[in-house]
């Protein structure tokens, strides 16, 4: 991972705001929550009880697309869309790890989840974070110290970069 990051990081690919990607996890949805936002993240009624209405309005203040997937299979297509250029991906460690490998060549940063309680429910997410990997592809601003460092630990919101 360190290493991987640190060749992204050399390379530093830039990409426009309408071809970078905010891929969701539907995990982050809150459980409760009766909207059908993997169809569309309009059905989002931003109530603020999930981190969902956070992404979507980063989503907006940078142009990018943004997208609410159920499985790494639908991401991995997501990504692999012409219309696509680049990545931010929200996931655990083991998604991120499969889903950035095969979204390959094209560049994806991914931020990893926090899950207090317990994988794939009602997960959250750091949103500097994720706007900090927007960022770093939109307007070429450097990553954190703490995004340098390979994934090590559980809800620990990371980042891994691969190019
Ligand atoms: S912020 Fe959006 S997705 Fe989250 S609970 Fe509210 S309406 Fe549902």
């Amino acid at each position: 991972m360190k290493v991987l990051n640190a060749i992204t990081r050399l390379r530093h690919s830039r990409c426009r705001p309408e071809r970078l990607l905010l891929l969701l996890p539907s995990c982050l949805q809150r459980s409760q929550c009766p909207q059908k936002v993997i169809n569309g993240v309009s059905e989002c009624r931003r109530c603020g009880r999930c981190r969902i209405k956070e992404m979507v309005e980063l989503a907006e203040k940078y142009g990018c697309q943004c997208a609410v997937v159920t499985g790494g299979g639908l991401a991995i297509q997501l990504a692999k869309g012409e219309g696509v250029d680049a990545i931010v991906a929200v996931a655990c460690e083991k998604e991120l790890q499969a889903g950035l490998r095969a979204a390959l060549p094209k560049p994806s940063l991914g931020v990893i989840n926090v899950r207090p309680h317990g994988p794939c429910k009602d997960t959250d997410v750091d949103s500097a974070e994720v706007e900090q990997a927007i960022r770093w592809f939109l307007r070429g601003e450097e990553l954190p110290a703490a995004a340098t460092r390979g994934a090590d630990g559980e809800g620990k919101a990371q980042q891994v970069a691969r190019s």
